[in-house]
């Protein structure tokens, strides 16, 4: 039978940052398990990349202090592109309301280490994009180190340092069964044998509840659809522009490529494995386009090249990471509600910490546990897109 000391379960950014942080801290047998033929098919092939720290919670800010620096220095240290760019994100605030929440937010960030982040007026976003239509907009947060990742890039990226420094990955394997014993876990039964180990981390991304249903765990993460539409190239608004947000209904936006990547969350979305694109949301999301950007008027959108993908969500909007109190050796790095791909690097150095040495300095894990639901401990984030 194959043993490994630790075995992560899914091969995205998360697994795969996982097993970047515990082969990087010098645990060489870990192996993670993917079912696909290729990495990156679930939600991180899907994802927008937009990387940031402008966020409300205490431990989401510390998970992208730590995250975003990581992929700023991600070619040097793994021999890999991030595809990391610095363009900054944009709030633009269209009511009091809106700047208010910015500048308790802004508070929060600067107090806990984010320089660059600063509050801009509305002439001064007018001023930067006069594209926009600006006559509502009252003001606005900018941070300059925000910016956008090629997910796909840095998923290969941690793997193939891992695979490199004795980590296994094995594809096109099921994970269709956990076995536990006295102790606690005790193997991972697969479509390609059993794996023996006392050490299980669940990365399954949106199909984490049924892995951890195998466990006999209930978790918390339910799967919703979030759609994207790429546009064809267009040249009348800069492409050096940030990911700027429309606060008044949530619709945003950040160049890709020769064009731009169009995205709104839309409230009518129910939770469920629904990964086609509906191509009726071209419509809702050009309108909201060119509410804001009046040259958007001008997009071609091509149909066929938008997609779908699902968001791993949580009660709290926050993810559930660490430990089962009940379950020894039943790890958990799940629900990240829409920002697994900025928050990978942290998630990999906090699980490594806490399989590893049992604590971790980058947050207090506590907070992020399973239990906090059954104990009433929810952390509330509202800054989610
Ligand atoms: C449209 C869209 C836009 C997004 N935009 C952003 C963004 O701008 N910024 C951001 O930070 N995040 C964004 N996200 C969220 C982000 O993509 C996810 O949070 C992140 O990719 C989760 O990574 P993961 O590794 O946990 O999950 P996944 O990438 O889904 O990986 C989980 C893996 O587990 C495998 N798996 C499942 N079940 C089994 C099994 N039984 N056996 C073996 N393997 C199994 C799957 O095949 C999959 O490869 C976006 C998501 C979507 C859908």
């Amino acid at each position: 039978m194959q043993t490994a000391e630790v075995v992560i379960i899914g091969g995205g950014i998360v697994g795969s940052s996982i097993a970047y942080h515990l082969t990087a801290a010098g645990c060489s047998n870990v192996l993670v398990i993917e079912r696909e033929t290729a990495q990156g098919k679930g939600s991180t092939g899907k994802s927008m990349g937009g990387v940031r720290a402008q966020f409300s919670t205490p431990v989401n800010i510390q998970m992208s202090l730590y995250s975003i620096p990581f992929y700023a220095s991600f070619e040097e240290r793994l021999g890999h592109p991030s595809g990391y760019r610095s363009q900054g994100y944009l709030f633009c605030a269209t009511e009091e309301k809106h700047m208010a929440y910015l500048r308790t937010n802004h508070a929060k960030q600067v107090a806990m280490g984010l320089k660059a982040v600063r509050l801009i007026s509305g002439d001064e976003i007018r001023r930067m994009f006069p594209q926009l239509r600006g006559d509502d907009i009252v003001g606005g947060s900018f941070c300059p180190t925000d910016g956008f990742v090629d997910p796909y890039s840095a998923m290969i990226g941690m793997m193939t340092w891992a695979a490199d420094h004795g980590a296994k990955l094995w594809k096109n394997a099921d994970v269709i069964g956990i076995q536990r014993d006295g102790q606690g876990i005790a193997g991972v039964e697969t479509t390609k044998g059993t794996v023996f180990t006392r050490k299980v981390v669940n990365c399954a991304g949106a199909w984490a509840a049924g892995i951890a249903k195998m466990a006999g765990v209930d978790l918390p993460v339910e799967p919703l659809r979030r759609m994207l539409v790429p546009t064809e190239p267009f040249d009348q608004f800069p492409h050096g522009a940030p990911m700027i947000i429309d606060m008044s209904n949530g619709f945003h936006f950040r160049p890709e490529g020769l064009g731009f990547l169009l995205a709104w969350n839309d409230p009518e979305e129910t939770p469920g494995y629904k990964t086609d694109f509906d191509p009726g949301f071209i419509e809702k999301i050009l309108t909201r386009a060119a509410e804001r950007v009046p040259v958007f008027e001008n997009l071609a959108v091509n149909p066929k090249r938008a997609w779908a993908g699902l968001y791993e969500m949580t009660p709290d909007h926050h993810p559930i990471l660490g430990p089962v109190q009940d379950l020894p050796g039943f790890f958990l790095a799940n629900g990240f509600s829409g920002h697994g791909v900025m928050h990978a690097p942290a998630t990999g150095k906090i699980l490594s910490d806490l399989i590893l040495a049992g604590k971790t300095d980058l947050v207090d894990a506590s907070l992020l546990g399973l239990s906090r639901f059954a104990e009433g401990r929810m952390i509330e984030e509202t800054a989610v897109l």
